[in-house]
């Protein structure tokens, strides 16, 4: 099986990158070598942009990833792409202004997480707001968790990777806070992301998402909404302000 080098990991704001193309599934799309764009998964939606090859420009709807790890770039024109395609020069083009604000709300994600440290049992991020369900009893207060989330995207943390290995994981298992999106079972390494300095973290869980570097760049944000799922289910929702 071809690898595939995922880009995205160590430079989430690369916006345009050309790639080999290296296969093809009429159900599951595109295969390049070196992607940039981010597969649907763990509450987030699948990049969507456009991949320019052979003169054509292919609107990309969503980006998948299957089984095996291997991720697909999905597009309704597959019988518009001649045959064969493998080692085609193909540029991928992000829907950059979707993806920068699935980052900012990612993020954001992360620091709601550091102000209610109740386990994750879900979460959801769109173009418009981002959610994560909490195993909680009780509603926190709207007003205060807007002045403490707004307080920690103002104090500038930086977002830092490591990598960790599966050993170190099941060693420290209190790092894992959502229990709904397992870290992959099938790598030797996992990554942590850190908000804060290494002599002081705000935030360390594993995630391989796609954030922003610092969380100032989060911008304003508000709690819009803190609904009861259910006895032990808060259900907290932030929107983006800019
Ligand atoms: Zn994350």
């Amino acid at each position: 099986m071809s690898e595939q080098k995922f880009l995205y990991n160590e430079n989430p704001y690369k916006k345009e990158h050309t790639g080999r193309i290296i296969g093809k599934s009429n159900e599951l799309g595109i295969k390049v070598d070196e992607l940039i764009f981010y597969p649907r998964g763990g509450g987030q939606p699948g990049d969507t942009g456009k991949l320019l090859l052979n003169g054509q420009c292919l609107k990309i709807i969503d980006t998948v990833k299957d089984a095996e790890g291997q991720v697909y770039l999905q597009t309704e024109e597959m019988s518009a792409i001649g045959n064969p395609i493998n080692e085609t020069m193909a540029t991928q083009i992000l829907d950059w202004d979707i993806r920068y604000k699935y980052m900012r709300t990612h993020t954001a994600l992360h620091l709601l997480s550091v102000c209610l440290p109740f386990p994750v049992t879900g979460g959801q991020i769109t173009c418009e707001k981002g959610r994560v369900d909490f195993d909680m009893p009780e509603s926190p207060d709207k007003d205060e968790l807007t002045d403490r989330l707004n307080d920690m995207v103002k104090a500038d943390y930086a977002v830092s990777y490591e990598q960790i290995s599966q050993k170190e994981l099941r060693e420290r298992p209190q790092l894992i806070k959502t229990m709904s999106v397992k870290p992959p079972q099938n790598v030797d390494f996992v990554r942590l992301v850190r908000i804060g300095t290494a002599n002081s973290v705000i935030d360390l869980q594993p995630c391989g998402g796609t954030h922003v570097k610092s969380t100032a760049e989060i911008g304003k944000l508000s709690v819009s909404k803190i609904e009861k799922k259910g006895r032990m289910n808060r259900r907290v929702s932030v929107v983006l302000q800019d």
